[in-house]
């Protein structure tokens, strides 16, 4: 009876876990600074447009808004994103954008809705 022990340790050398840097970016309305994916990107192209950017990937100028409803109420209302974007954002854009931002949570603490009627 040969039980051959398959468990034949890789001798892989042990990487120290380094925390890994993750990019941090600024919401332009409420200034919180969080890491690049929990926040929105929105780019203004060549043609003097504004885009929602959901990856990030696009060139051009760009300024970050968290998910959620109110950075994106302060944003359009007040001017805080075309501050950032230091351009005119036309009728059509922010219409785009308001439309999107009803899409969005109202609030980022939206954890355990309560007393909410099913
Ligand atoms: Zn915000």
């Amino acid at each position: 009876m040969s039980n051959q022990t398959a468990s034949q340790p890789n001798s892989k050398p042990k990487q120290p876990l380094r925390p890994r840097h993750v990019p941090q970016r600024t919401c332009v309305a409420c200034k919180r600074t969080e890491a690049k994916r929990g926040l929105v990107r929105i780019v203004r192209t060549p043609e003097g447009r504004v885009v929602i950017d959901e990856r990030g990937k696009m060139n051009g100028r760009g300024a970050y808004l968290c998910r959620t409803q109110s950075c994106w109420a302060i944003a359009l209302k007040r001017g805080a994103l075309e501050r950032g974007l230091k351009l005119q954002i036309n009728q059509e854009d922010r219409a785009t954008l308001a439309a999107y931002a009803a899409s969005l949570p109202l609030s980022d603490d939206e954890e355990g809705s309560e007393g909410a009627p099913a």
